[in-house]
């Protein structure tokens, strides 16, 4: 293990240039005007052990939004606030084969609950599900499950990236209503309390060092590494890895599932989560992303990792 570590170090610079040569593959995210801005060349990663090292390599110094990630978070939120037999009422278990934010499945498929936690209907879902007297509270509530893992209380909202999707929103304002239609939401429910409850928790501004900070929780089985203490109920933490797997990388994830074999979860700013179960959190950000939406060179470096090191689970 310690020999790994240190080839990881010397290495990983160099794993990383190659993998920058595919950024010119990708194109940043504009359906959100403010993502637009990001740099498309850029490529970082951070790599956290169990033992409190870390390794840095490329551009970590950019910060971005958590986007689709934050849903691996809220859905372990909603599990601790209500237990997994209600949050399963109202949402599925399994891969869509649709874009992210399609409705396609919701109209076609009986009884017309989000298939999975990750897609946007999804996620809208399990926002509806976190406690709290207001969506004040609830978002609250998010950020600072996000201080907790990450340790560090500076995180916020980046209110451009949240007013510009809060502006420009309109399918996912379409999806809410329609699981209003489906009751997925309740009668009672205030579809753009619930909207912004989402649109803030993707919006939490990050770094791939918070990201990894995170994954080595989850690689840790839902107990922080430093302190031993069990921040997320083991069973909480294995249905998060199991959708990463199934559904944390779009319509790649069972090419990803193949190629890479790790949990990983990936994000329209060009962010990817990931982890190698009982060793190392991972955080990559390269905002170029492919035809899927993933990060073109984010899964290209996360897949030559995999194969070098022997990552994969399968
Ligand atoms: N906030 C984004 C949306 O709802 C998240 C999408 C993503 O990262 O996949 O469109």
């Amino acid at each position: 293990m310690h020999n790994e570590w240190s080839q990881l170090k010397n290495e990983l610079p160099e794993l990383l240039e190659q993998s920058r040569k595919e950024t010119i593959h990708g194109q940043v995210a504009e359906y959100i005007p403010e993502l637009a801005h990001a740099p498309a060349q850029g490529l970082g990663i951070t790599i956290a052990d169990r033992q409190g090292n870390v390794i840095h390599a490329g551009d970590c110094s950019i910060s971005f939004t958590l986007q689709s990630i934050s849903k691996v978070f809220t859905l372990m939120l909603a599990l601790m606030d209500n237990g997994e037999e209600t949050v399963f009422t109202k949402v599925g278990k399994e891969p869509t084969g649709d874009d992210f934010n399609s409705m396609l499945k919701l109209e076609l498929v009986e009884p017309g609950i989000p298939f999975n936690p990750l897609i946007n209907a999804g996620a809208i879902a399990v926002s509806s599900m976190i406690k709290g007297k207001s969506p004040q509270e609830k978002a609250g509530r998010v950020l600072e499950f996000f201080h907790t893992l990450t340790g560090d209380a500076s995180l916020t909202v980046n209110e451009k990236v949240y007013l510009s999707e809060k502006r420009t929103a309109h399918r996912n304002r379409s999806l809410a209503y329609f699981l209003k239609e489906n009751q997925v939401l309740d009668e009672d429910t205030d579809v753009e309390e619930v909207l912004d409850v989402y649109f803030r928790h993707c919006s939490i501004e990050t770094n791939c060092g918070h990201l990894a900070a995170m994954a080595v929780i989850l690689a840790n089985q839902g107990a922080d590494p430093a302190t031993g203490v069990q921040l997320i109920p083991k069973r909480y933490v294995q249905i998060a890895k199991t959708f990463m797997i199934s559904c944390g990388m779009y319509n790649a994830s069972g090419e990803f599932a193949i190629q890479a074999g790790i949990p990983a979860k990936s994000g329209v700013s060009g962010g990817i989560l990931a982890l190698v179960p009982g060793r190392y959190g991972i955080g990559v950000i390269g905002p170029a992303l492919n035809s899927k939406g993933n990060s073109t060179a984010g899964v290209h470096l996360l897949e030559s990792l995999s194969r070098s090191y022997g990552w994969s689970m399968f």
